[in-house]
């Protein structure tokens, strides 16, 4: 997706149908800001906008992604392209939760045992020890709990019977047994209980 020909490609359809970038923010409930911000490239329309704003200038999804006006024969090629460019953007924010949740994960393991260890065997305070092990304890089940939130946002669960892909409850994850990112759980389509792997690919 290139977000600078989008927004030329915006700012053409806007001019020849008459609008102005007010009326056309006026029409699409945002602020003229956002549709200066578009058409200069700097951003892109929220999912929830890109319909409103094709139906408002009379062009397809498709066409929006590309940026130009498509013809039946280039019209199938390009929603292809557009789909595997959204996956390929889609694929690297996963890599990023996920080296996100490996990097919190792992902080709030040691830093818990850390606090857990000075506690146990240093010669302090009674009312530091209570102090040290409450912390260490909440800080992990916050980090855990994020963790826990991103595993289950993140791409999808296969059950290993009917290959449905699903996303689990945050409570199916939290009380699954698991070995990396395989996780022991029921399925919601065929209600059989076998390891499920992640997956990215819809
Ligand atoms: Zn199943």
């Amino acid at each position: 997706m290139d977000l600078k020909l989008s927004g030329k490609f915006i700012a053409k359809l806007r001019k020849a149908k008459g609008l102005t970038q007010v009326k056309l923010a006026e029409i699409l409930h945002v602020s003229e800001k956002t549709i200066s911000k578009w058409e200069c490239g700097n951003g892109f329309p929220d999912t929830s906008i890109i319909l409103p704003l094709c139906e408002a200038l009379d062009i397809s999804a498709n066409e929006l992604l590309s940026g130009k006006r498509l013809n039946d024969d280039e019209y199938k090629n390009q929603a292809e392209e557009n789909l595997i460019r959204l996956q390929g953007q889609q694929e690297k924010s996963h890599k990023f939760l996920l080296s996100t949740e490996w990097v919190l994960g792992t902080i709030s393991s040691i830093s818990f045992l850390i606090m857990i260890f000075v506690a146990s065997f240093y010669e302090i305070a009674l009312a530091w020890r209570i102090v040290l092990i409450t912390f260490g304890f909440l800080q992990f089940l916050i980090g855990i709990t994020f963790c826990l939130k991103i595993e289950k946002d993140v791409g999808f669960y296969q059950c290993a019977y009917c290959q449905n892909k699903y996303i689990p409850s945050f409570k199916q994850v939290l009380f699954s047994m698991h070995y990396g990112r395989t996780r022991f759980m029921k399925c919601p389509k065929c209600g059989r209980r076998t390891w499920n792997k992640k997956t990215y690919k819809e």
